[in-house]
């Protein structure tokens, strides 16, 4: 999972870049940065957040009047610098681009681009796949007499090349902008537009947030397949050549957009409060009696304080945050995120004590997290502890850009409710039902992979293990 946002238009692009990407900080902390065009690329990136990468003398260097940007969550690849985004080559014409995703035929595409298109690959970022894929086409047409239809084409050539989940936003020098997505629209990307005295200026990004705090208004989601090119003159083009039926990842409303993103039109905030309506169900078909619904914060807040509205039980803050340690899910390998979750999370003895206690999750993945909270909120004198999942049981890999993606790891692909919920030594356990949430998102048409291993690509066996080979080299687990 990463962070992608792209502004083109009449004004310096560099500030409102990095301020945007601080908006979408949540989405990946290994690494940022940007690239911006003034006639050439100029280019900023680092390892660790925005704050940490960018100083002003930065800013006096991007200049430009378009620029793409980048926060990095490292799923396939290492976590050097030489991966972070974005990338950029000089031929044709000059290309910078950043994506948001997984490739999942990395193998083959490395192999093909070496041996048909001579193309030897400096990093293992994915990017960099789909940015010579993209090179490799363009580079078959006319460059001297370069067409908008000949950009759709060369997209169109890398969707049917390319297998998995990509939004990607790219800068082609002197010809213009372009933003596209895979077949089936697994990751989200949003397109916004603002008015300037200069004249209109767009932006496209991977959540609205960003676009509340730049002033972009937001003009719509692109779909499964778009492509949208914005040429010189700042007319804006855009087809849907290669498109599959929409699969957009159910996780992006349960843990990864931030809460006042809007996908899809639907407000992520809500989308969580209406996902707490069949979990209180569940809470009372169980009869379970908790004295307060606390959240495990801050991406359930809204499961909580929506279960606990509707079974009339208070909801409480039972644990303190530290704001300033990253999300444990997306830090790399297992020790760091168990030290952190201890260092991010403080109880609240007297909210705790003495009480039986509901504790929502967003979800249970590898279950150690989940066990560490158990034992702390009991070692700080809660007299039972029900664990609540707002997502169903992780039981398979997630191969589109999400840190799940070695099955060993997850407790659901090897254990029963009744195994998990002694793992976790809670006195309840209770899972959102997947037929539940399919018939919440039944008029958006979501991937539930990791739920139910359909993978809406298509997925052979000798992916799976090539994923899973890139995993354990990239010292995630
Ligand atoms: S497998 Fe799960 S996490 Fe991955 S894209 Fe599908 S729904 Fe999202």
């Amino acid at each position: 999972m990463c962070g992608i946002l792209g502004i083109y238009g009449k004004n310096e692009v560099a500030e409102e870049l990095i301020n945007g990407l601080t908006a979408l900080q949540h989405r990946g902390q290994d690494a940022a940065g940007v690239v911006t065009f003034d006639g050439r690329f100029r280019m900023k990136k680092g390892l660790g957040q925005v704050s940490s990468v960018f100083r002003s003398k930065n800013l006096a260097r991007l200049h430009g009047n378009c620029g793409i940007g980048h926060v990095r969550y490292a799923t396939i690849g290492s976590t050097d610098v030489l991966d972070a985004q974005p990338h950029a080559v000089n031929y044709p014409f000059g290309l910078a681009m950043v994506h948001n995703g997984n490739v999942v035929n990395f193998m083959q595409l490395r192999k093909s681009l070496y041996e048909e298109n001579h193309r030897l690959l400096e990093t293992s970022n994915d990017v960099a796949l789909i940015l010579y894929s993209f090179a490799s086409e363009l580079e078959k047409k006319n460059l001297k007499k370069l067409t908008v239809n000949d950009i759709f084409d060369t997209v169109e050539a890398v969707q049917k090349r390319v297998l998995g989940a990509y939004s990607a936003i790219s800068i082609i020098a002197n010809r213009g902008f372009l933003a596209f997505t895979d077949p089936y629209g697994i990751r989200p990307i949003v397109m916004g537009v603002k008015r300037t005295r200069k004249g209109k200026q767009y932006a496209f990004a991977s959540e609205t947030t960003c676009f509340d705090y730049l002033g972009y208004e937001l003009e719509r989601n692109l779909e499964p397949g778009e492509i949208v090119f914005i040429d010189t003159k700042g007319k804006v083009h855009s087809e849907i050549r290669h498109r599959k039926e929409r699969a957009f990842c159910i996780f992006e409303y349960i843990y990864f957009a931030r809460e006042d993103s809007v996908i899809l039109d639907r407000l992520v905030a809500s989308e969580r409060v209406r996902m707490a309506k069949p979990l209180a169900e569940r809470i009372r078909k169980a009869k379970l009696d908790p004295d307060i619904i606390i959240d495990v914060p801050t991406s359930s807040y809204f499961f909580a304080s929506g279960i606990a509205e509707d079974l009339k039980i208070p909801y409480r803050r039972g644990l303190a945050k530290n704001h300033h340690v990253g999300r444990s899910f997306i830090t790399p390998n297992q020790k760091k995120r168990e030290l952190m979750v201890r260092q991010k999370l403080n109880p609240i003895r007297d909210v705790i004590k003495g009480k039986k206690i509901a504790v929502v999750d967003d979800s249970i993945v590898r279950g150690t997290t989940s066990a560490r909270l158990v034992s702390l909120l009991k070692a700080n004198g809660a007299k039972k502890v029900y664990f609540i999942s707002a997502a169903p049981p992780i039981k398979h890999p997630c191969i589109y850009g999400i840190d799940m993606s070695i099955e060993q790891e997850l407790i659901a692909s090897h254990s029963n409710l009744k195994q998990i919920r002694k793992a976790i030594d809670a006195d309840a356990l209770i899972y959102q039902s997947l037929d539940d949430l399919k018939e919440l998102y039944k008029d958006v048409h979501c991937c539930y992979a990791c739920f139910s291993g359909e993978y809406p690509t298509g997925v052979t066996e000798e992916m799976m293990k090539e994923i899973a080979q890139e995993k354990m080299k990239s010292n995630r687990v």
